[in-house]
């Protein structure tokens, strides 16, 4: 990292998170969560995330207006994660008795599944994904919420407090290729609004796991992984597209461009927003992040601003 890009993070970081009112029946984040096997596969098959995120909306559906106060503060300040309070129960999976809290710099992981398991070093890997996500993405919620439970029936995320919220299986908890980047980014996307078109939302988690497969836990060789997923039937297919024209910095500065429009993303993600309208702001920092405009390509591929709301094959 240069000292310019070291600068323009802390910056971004430090400003990060003016207050954000969400309104909690729409704080789902990503309610449909990409299942491992369907991500690992890069094949579309939408079972396993139908159930969760129906349960999920119909506990929030209740829940009242949340303020979400960001802290002006690196993400990783110290204690940051051990003083935040448990979150809202929003869901019937708050529910569930809290066996054990483990805390690092920013993850607090609560663990409703099983007292036997070392809930330290889960935190530890997670953190190491949040500082991950906090390079590739350029800014960060000041802490990240991690329930580990028995029960779900897949992983997800949800915003319905200060602090976004991500559920993962205890089956598979150590095993950080399992849905840790994907559930995260969600997390940390839930900076920019509410109310996020699916498709995109989706397809960013899927890209922030398969940048951190390669950049991060050390796991795939770029272009054997990147081969091994180009299929037209896979759910991402148009961003990695986008990936494989751009490079591996394109994502990273779309999120600049993003984090930049803060306050106009803020605005346009939002329930009362019309579809088109995220859709063409979405397009607008792909297409700067690219310098040249990606709409063509887009169209190409099948997509259409006016009606794209879903990711592929959901
Ligand atoms: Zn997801």
């Amino acid at each position: 990292m240069t000292k310019g890009e070291r600068a323009e993070r802390e910056s971004l970081i430090e400003s990060a998170m003016p207050r954000i009112v969400f309104a909690a029946a729409f704080a789902v984040v990503a309610l449909l969560t990409g299942a491992p096997a369907t991500a690992r596969h890069g094949v579309a098959a939408g079972v396993a995330h139908g159930a969760a995120p129906v349960a999920v909306v119909g506990a929030l559906g209740a829940a009242l207006l949340a303020g979400c106060t960001g802290v002006a503060s690196t993400p990783r300040a110290p204690a940051i994660a051990a003083s935040i309070a448990d979150p809202p129960a929003t869901t019937e999976w708050h529910a569930e008795p809290i066996l054990a809290r483990a805390t690092t710099a920013n993850v607090l992981v609560l663990n409703h599944a099983d007292p036997s398991l070392r809930l330290d070093a889960v935190a530890a890997q997670l953190q190491r994904q949040y500082d991950w996500l906090v390079e590739w993405m350029g800014f960060a919620p000041r802490a990240v919420v991690v329930h580990v439970g028995a029960n779900y029936p897949c992983g997800f995320s949800l915003r319905a407090g200060a602090d976004p919220e991500m559920f993962l299986l205890a089956g598979g908890i150590f095993d950080s290729a399992d849905n840790y980047a994907h559930e995260m980014q969600h997390c940390f996307l839930s900076e920019l609004g509410d109310s996020i078109p699916h498709w995109f939302n989706e397809s960013l988690s899927d890209m922030a796991w398969l940048e951190s497969e390669i950049g991060l836990w050390q796991r795939r060789h770029a272009p054997a992984w990147i081969a091994q997923l180009d299929r037209i039937d896979w759910r991402s297919y148009e961003l990695l597209q986008l990936r494989k024209r751009f490079g591996p910095g394109y994502f990273p500065r779309v999120f600049r461009v993003l984090w930049r429009e803060r306050a106009a993303c803020r605005a346009t993600f939002s329930a009362a927003t019309k579809l088109d309208a995220k859709n063409e702001q979405i397009v607008a920092a792909l297409t700067e992040a690219a310098g040249e405009d990606v709409l063509p390509l887009l169209r190409e591929l099948g997509f259409d601003p006016r009606t794209r709301e879903r990711q592929r094959g959901y």
